[in-house]
């Protein structure tokens, strides 16, 4: 499957959609303390608009993946989820 390179901008609040957490958080220094900088998925800061998430994707995206809306991106990778109706399998698709 394809490494799908996701880039995060930050919407008017800064939040983004972090797959690691599975949900929208706001893209401040605890995020980026906790939580980005030992994830194995970060890929970038989108030229310092946000993150750049590498990971599996079972979605049919185009490479990149751009994403400006985080709450519509998390109903769309929950949607994944009842598909594969599996969440270890989704961990391993998320990382
Ligand atoms: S790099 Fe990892 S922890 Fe940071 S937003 Fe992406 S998936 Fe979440």
């Amino acid at each position: 499957m394809e490494i799908i390179n996701h880039i995060n901008y930050t919407d008017q609040n800064d939040h983004i959609y972090c797959c690691l957490r599975n949900r929208v958080v706001k893209l401040n220094q605890d995020q980026q303390e906790q939580f980005c900088q030992s994830c194995k998925m970060f890929a970038g800061t989108a030229g310092g608009r946000g993150v750049e998430c590498a990971w599996e994707d079972v979605r049919n995206v185009s490479n990149p993946h751009v994403v400006i809306d985080p709450a519509k991106e998390f109903i769309s990778n929950q949607r994944r989820v009842v598909f594969q109706e599996n969440w270890t399998k989704r961990a391993s698709y998320c990382g």
